[in-house]
């Protein structure tokens, strides 16, 4: 079975999709069995999804985006 280190080294690719089915269950096994790792990728799951949506919504929000704008008005194209 997998240690915790094995475990928490995979997680991103596992929470990216990366891992082969075997390596999947592999973590999964550790998970069910693993409180404190369950806990750790519940924790990562979460900003995961977070960011996720997040990037789903709005590719940038309006005041960066006015903000950026000024950004370049100001720059001189002539000095
Ligand atoms: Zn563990």
């Amino acid at each position: 079975m997998a240690n915790c280190d094995e475990t928490i080294a995979k997680l991103y690719e596992y929470l990216d999709r990366e891992l082969s089915p075997a390596e999947r269950r592999e973590v999964e096994g550790h998970l069910a069995l693993c409180p404190p790792c369950r806990e750790h990728f519940r924790f990562e799951y979460n900003v995961l999804s977070l960011i996720g949506k997040r990037c789903r919504e709005t590719a940038a929000p309006p005041e960066l985006v006015a903000r950026v704008r000024k950004m370049c008005e100001r720059a001189p194209s002539d000095p």
